[in-house]
């Protein structure tokens, strides 16, 4: 197994419990894991050793909250939107119809193009839902799409009843064959719990389906309004509840005692001008939070996390190391993923090498690409 010493490495973040961030630091990598972490001014042998310069080193990014594989583009709606209309749940429609309409030859080309994006900026891990296909069959390539990309897909058939259909009769659909045949490509459920989506009962029923067939469950919660989305997460142990923009102190509450990830996605925020989650809230109450792009056509089309956790420090009042951890290690918890989003030994070897001294830079320096290598299971990737 071939050894690599990344050295002098002017601030690492590990996430280590007796040194979360280390300044003067040395890591080493053997495979895809991390072997060791010390002082750059001893550090052990190794097969081949990069010299960092004083950059700062942090995990690779844990997106867990991506809508990637779709077709079409959106941005006429999103220019209309900047002119004054409001964002309705029903604007996903338009992405179902060009969805459908795409081969999966260039549906795959057009997520394999995003996700190297997503990489490229720095994220490491990330998760991808279906959602706009929401029939038996664009589900099922939709997700096969995403199987290609990365271990984490999401099944969301229930993201909006598509036109023509009758709510109840589609959630059979969901429950049932939509299920069954997407069940062995799946690693989890989500459902869109929304006015205008679907409401406490049709998405607990679809939850609890895609439970029972053993997939994570994942809750799409107050986004638009107050309403059951984060108390349905609480009460079926989900990995996550994601949006949380409108919680009342019982949610808040709920959020903390069931260890359900509050996943906040500024993101859509910023694009829709809408309001921001209550981030200082939920932190200050003890609830684990993790940010995500949301990366999707209609509502927050970026892959950077970056800009994410830029974001997250101006608009959710979060400081920087908050926004990071949120970033890495809170994006690992809503995946339940333990070996990654931190670099103590034995995590995977996902690692963004800056073209900064700090960390804080991801905040201080917004819009500017300060990703200047990227290393995933070991292998530079950037
Ligand atoms: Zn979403």
């Amino acid at each position: 197994m071939t050894s690599t010493l990344l050295t002098n490495i002017g601030q690492l973040v590990s996430w280590d419990d007796e040194q979360p961030i280390r300044e003067k630091a040395a890591l080493v990598i053997e495979g895809d894991r991390v072997a060791w972490v010390g002082s750059s001014s001893v550090t052990p042998l190794a097969d081949e050793r990069i010299d960092v310069d004083g950059a700062a080193v942090v995990p690779g990014f844990v997106d867990s909250h991506t809508h990637l594989v779709f077709g079409g583009d959106r941005s006429e709606e999103f220019e209309a939107r900047l002119a004054g209309q409001p964002y309705a749940a029903g604007g996903i429609r338009t992405t179902v119809a060009a969805t459908r309409a795409l081969p999966t030859p260039q549906l795959r080309v057009r997520a394999t193009r995003l996700a190297a994006e997503a990489l490229r900026s720095g994220t490491t891990t990330l998760e991808i839902k279906s959602g706009y296909g929401l029939t038996v069959e664009d589900e099922l390539r939709s997700l096969e799409v995403a199987s290609t990309l990365t271990p984490h897909r999401t099944f969301l058939g229930a993201h909006v009843v598509p036109e023509g259909s009758d709510a109840s009769n589609y959630v059979d659909l969901v429950t049932g064959p939509m299920l069954e045949a997407v069940a062995g490509v799946a690693s989890a459920i989500d459902a869109f719990c929304e006015e205008g989506a679907f409401d406490e009962d049709q998405c607990r029923r679809v939850l609890t389906a895609g439970a029972a067939r053993g997939l994570a469950v994942h809750v799409h919660a107050n986004q638009l309004r107050p309403g059951p989305g984060v108390q349905l997460a609480a009460s079926l142990g989900a990995l996550s509840a994601d949006h949380c923009t409108h919680v009342t102190d019982e949610d808040v509450t709920a959020l903390r005692d069931s260890g359900v990830v509050a996943v906040l996605v500024p993101a859509a925020e910023f694009s829709t001008r809408s309001a921001y989650a209550p981030a200082r809230r939920l932190l200050d109450a003890g609830v684990s939070v993790a940010v995500a792009t949301d990366c999707n056509p209609g509502t927050s089309f970026t892959t950077s996390m970056g800009f994410v956790i830029a974001l997250a420090c101006r608009e959710l009042g979060m400081t920087p190391r908050e926004a990071l951890h949120a970033a890495t290690a809170g994006g690992a918890s809503a995946l339940a993923q333990r070996d990654v989003g931190h670099l103590r030994v034995g995590a995977r070897a996902d690692l963004v090498v800056l073209d900064a001294p700090s960390y804080v830079h991801l905040a201080y320096r917004p819009g500017v690409d300060l990703v200047r290598s990227v290393i995933r299971r070991g292998e530079v990737v950037r």
